[in-house]
């Protein structure tokens, strides 16, 4: 790109090292550049206005204007803009937040801990995991066992517990005791002729054999997004968290909800456990809990985890973990504004109806020559392209498609995000129906836009 010397763009370059970006290729590509928001809306630096579909990174609940939000913070940060919750001490905000967090849980859970972001929370959740298990006089059971696909952030551990090969190839990861199983996409890998039900006791089995292979004393827990985000929209198969619970239960191995995309409305339940049924130890949540305003992440515990770790620290003296901004007062604030906002404009049923509306619109597309699946829940989908439908196979490289169509949607007005060839739409929980058939026109404008790209 040709940024006027001094430009933010040419600043941009010479300072600012992205995340998730090709680096090289930013040298000449440049950034771009949003400057301001306004509901489902965010405009660049050339005055252009996009319909921010991916609610930031799947995140920004309550829209891209909230006052509310606004006015939270900045009472917070006038009356306490810090405090922290080492040895004993705590505030109101944090204490409020903890109390409303723990009644919201949809299976009985005993505290709230606080901490910056997904990946810090799942962190923390395995070494809580690692923590209890010594104090339960269990030290070899250590491994945790997660899915390929799953996402569960870029920490040294949290990216060893994440399935995809970005996040490990040349970082050295995954480290030890993290074991990856199948991950639960019906459309690409169950075999032919295979049910729903039949793919999700296949997996089910499968995580068994692992189980058994390793040493059912060896487990400690098993992470997994309800339904899976980054990995593509995985919406898992009939009966499979039911199945796979039942195995985990079998061999007393806790389970981790991993709710930092799913939690506080998106799948059309308060959380994605509600939505699958599933009865979790450790809930973690981030994202839309601020509606990402400010940073701020949680795990909710329950007696399992939290009485062991009690007694652990206790023996100990202390249980050694914690960070500075954990729990931050001007976050917790907002964050709890946040839920006010979600539970008062019932976004929850916002999400259900709307959410019903966006996939039955996109489904309309499943016809389209490029489209290869549709899939989603409530207020998240991805649309799969493929060259050819019959073998599924990809228009050359794997992702070359999906990035084409990002392109070209994002250039007719609306922000996605392709994760190889899936095209994610996880829009603000506030949008209107209206909105999502701008949004499904501009899509459809784009893969014809692609098909003849593709076919010319
Ligand atoms: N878990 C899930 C399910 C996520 O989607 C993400 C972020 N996309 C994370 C964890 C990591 O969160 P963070 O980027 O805040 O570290």
């Amino acid at each position: 790109m040709d940024a006027q010397p001094n430009s933010p763009e040419a600043r941009d370059i010479l300072y600012h090292l992205h995340a998730y970006t090709n680096a090289r290729k930013h040298q000449e590509t440049g950034p771009m550049i949003i400057e301001k928001g306004e509901g489902i809306y965010v405009e660049d630096s050339n005055g252009k206005r996009y319909i921010e579909a991916m609610a930031g990174l799947w995140s920004v609940g309550v829209g891209f204007s909230e006052q509310r939000l606004v006015d939270a913070a900045m009472r917070q940060m006038s009356k306490l803009p810090f405090y922290h919750n080492f040895g004993h001490k705590g505030h109101s905000p944090l204490i409020d937040l903890a109390e409303k967090l723990v009644k919201m849980a949809p299976v009985p859970m005993s505290k709230a801990f606080f901490t910056n972001s997904g990946s810090e929370a799942n962190d923390t959740a395995m070494k809580m995991i690692w923590y209890r298990s010594n104090a339960l006089g269990q030290p070899q059971r250590k491994k945790i066992i997660s899915r390929k696909r799953g996402y569960h952030g870029v920490t040294i551990a949290s990216a060893s517990l994440t399935g995809l090969p970005n996040n490990q190839i040349s970082f050295d990861l995954p480290i030890a005791n993290v074991l990856h199983t199948s991950s639960p996409h019906y459309w690409r890998e169950a075999l032919p002729g295979e049910s729903e039900e039949q793919f999700s006791t296949r997996l089910a089995n499968e995580l068994e054999q692992m189980i058994l292979a390793e040493g059912p004393e060896t487990i400690a827990a098993f992470f997994g997004e309800p339904v899976m985000g980054a990995g593509g929209v995985v919406v898992p198969p009939a009966g499979y968290w039911e199945k796979i619970q039942a195995v985990l239960n079998k061999y007393g191995i806790l389970l981790v909800a991993d709710e930092v995309i799913c939690g506080f409305g998106r799948t059309g339940e308060m959380f994605g456990s509600q939505t699958f049924g599933m009865k979790p130890d450790i809930m973690v949540m981030s994202k839309q809990i601020s509606s990402s305003y400010l940073p701020i992440s949680a795990l909710l515990i329950n007696d399992r985890v939290f009485e062991p770790l009690a007694d652990e620290s206790n023996r100990i003296g202390t249980f050694g973990h914690g960070f500075t901004g954990g729990g931050h007062p001007v976050a917790a604030a907002v964050a709890l504004e946040n839920l006010n906002i979600i539970e008062e404009r019932d976004l929850v049923s916002n999400a259900r109806e709307v959410g019903a509306h966006m996939q039955k619109r996109l489904r309309e597309l499943a016809s389209h020559e490029l489209v290869g699946e549709v899939r989603g829940i409530g207020l998240i989908a991805a649309v799969e392209l493929v060259a050819d439908k019959a073998t599924k196979a990809p228009w050359g490289q794997p992702g070359a498609l999906g990035g084409l169509a990002n392109g070209l949607l994002q250039q007719n007005g609306v922000i996605s995000r392709n994760m190889g060839d899936a095209l994610a739409f996880c829009p603000p929980l506030i949008i209107t129906k209206e909105q999502v058939d701008t949004l499904v026109d501009a899509l459809k404008v784009s893969l014809d836009a692609a098909a003849a790209q593709v076919r010319g």
